[in-house]
C-alpha cells in the first residue's frame, strides 16, 4: 500500500476539499461569496470546539442568513467542495451560546467527537480548528510587537507597522511517531501521567536542522535508549492539538537494550501474543483509533502476526460487556 493510501485511513486526513488558495488573494470575491447561498460556516467557540448536530453525528454548518450577526468579523476561507464554499467563523462565548440555542446544535471538541464524524467533517473541523488556533495566538508581530492584521482569507497575518510589515503564516509543528521493532517484538512506552498499563508508540517534535529520520533515531534513543537503524515513512496526519502534523514511521532496532530516559515512566518490548492477550484481557490499553499510534500498532501486528488490531479491540470490548 502506498503512503498516500495509508494517510487517507488516518483520522482527519481524508478531506476532499479544494483549498482554492488563489481565491484568498481576492478579498472582494471572498466578501461577496461569504454572503451567497453557497456559503457554509464552520462555527468555532474560543476553546476550538465546533458546532455539531446534537448527536455529534455531523458538523452543523449554517448559511450566511443564520450567521449574519457575526459576518462583520471576516470569516476565514477554507475552500470549495462541490457547489459549496466552506468558511470558518470564530465566535465569542455569548455568540456561541446563542447559535447553539438557535440551531439546536452543540459545541464539541474534536478529540471527543472526531470518531463519530464523517471523514469530510472530521477533516474540515481539524483544518478550521488549527487555523483558528493560530489566528487567536498570533496577534502581535514577533519582530516589532505591533498588532497583526489578518488577510488572504485568514491565512496570512501582516504587521500593521508600515516600517515593518512582515507577514506571519499559519504554523504547523512536525512531530515524528514511530513503531520500533526488533523483529519479533515492538517497542511501546507509557508516559508518567498515563493510566497504568496504557502504552503508545514513541513520539516527539522534529528539531531545527534535523531530517525526519534523524528525529526518529534521536527520540527513540532519548526516550528508551534504543539505537535505531533503518526507518521508513508510514503515513501522516493533521493533529491540531494545537498545531502539529504527526509523521508516522516504522523502524528497526539495531540493539534492543532499553535504557529509560526522563520522558517516559516505562518502555517495554511486546511480542504480538503478549499485546493481543493484554488487550483481550483488559490489562493493556493502546491509543484511540483516532491516533497514528493505533495505526502503527495495527500495521505492525498485521505484518508480524497477520492479526487485525480492530478485531482484538472489538473482542475486548465485547468481553467487557
Ligand atoms: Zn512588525
Amino acid at each position: 500500500m502506498l503512503s498516500s493510501a495509508r494517510s487517507r485511513q488516518n483520522a482527519f486526513a481524508a478531506l476532499e476539499l479544494d483549498r482554492a488558495s488563489e481565491l484568498r488573494e481576492r478579498p472582494d470575491w471572498l466578501v461577496e461569496h461569504a454572503q451567497s447561498a453557497q456559503a457554509r460556516f464552520v462555527l468555532l467557540d474560543p476553546d476550538g470546539k465546533a458546532l455539531l448536530s446534537a448527536d455529534h453525528g455531523h458538523l452543523l454548518q449554517p448559511g450566511c442568513d443564520a450567521c449574519a450577526p457575526w459576518l462583520g468579523a471576516a470569516p476565514s476561507f477554507l475552500g470549495r467542495a462541490g457547489a459549496t464554499d466552506h468558511y470558518a467563523l470564530a465566535l465569542d462565548v455569548d455568540a456561541a451560546a446563542r447559535v447553539a440555542a438557535e440551531t439546536g446544535g452543540a459545541f464539541a471538541d474534536l478529540r471527543s467527537a472526531g470518531a463519530s464524524l464523517p471523514a469530510f467533517d472530521a477533516g474540515l473541523f481539524a483544518y478550521a480548528r488549527g487555523l483558528a488556533h493560530w489566528q487567536r495566538h498570533t496577534r502581535f508581530c514577533p519582530a516589532c510587537a505591533a498588532p497583526l492584521a489578518l488577510e488572504a482569507g485568514g491565512h496570512r497575518a501582516k504587521c500593521t507597522n508600515p516600517h515593518c510589515g512582515i507577514a506571519q503564516f499559519p504554523r504547523t509543528d512536525p512531530a515524528i511517531i514511530v513503531i520500533v521493532s526488533d523483529g519479533a517484538r515492538c517497542l511501546l512506552g507509557r508516559g508518567p501521567q498515563w493510566p497504568q498499563r496504557r502504552y503508545s508508540t514513541l513520539a516527539g517534535f522534529v528539531e531545527p536542522g534535523e531530517t525526519l529520520e534523524d528525529a526518529v533515531r534521536r527520540e527513540v534513543f532519548e526516550e528508551a535508549g534504543v539505537r535505531v537503524g533503518e526507518c521508513d515513512y508510514h503515513s501522516s496526519q493533521p493533529w491540531p492539538f494545537p498545531a502539529s502534523i504527526m509523521l508516522g514511521f516504522t523502524a528497526r532496532a539495531d540493539d534492543a537494550t532499553i535504557t529509560l530516559g526522563a520522558e517516559l515512566a516505562e518502555a517495554r518490548w511486546f511480542g504480538a501474543d503478549e499485546l493481543v492477550d493484554g488487550i483481550r484481557g483488559g490489562t493493556l490499553g493502546v491509543s484511540s483509533p483516532l491516533s497514528v499510534s493505533y495505526r502503527l500498532i495495527e500495521h505492525w501486528l498485521r505484518e508480524t502476526a497477520a492479526i487485525e488490531l480492530a478485531d482484538v479491540v472489538a473482542s475486548a470490548a465485547k468481553a467487557k460487556g
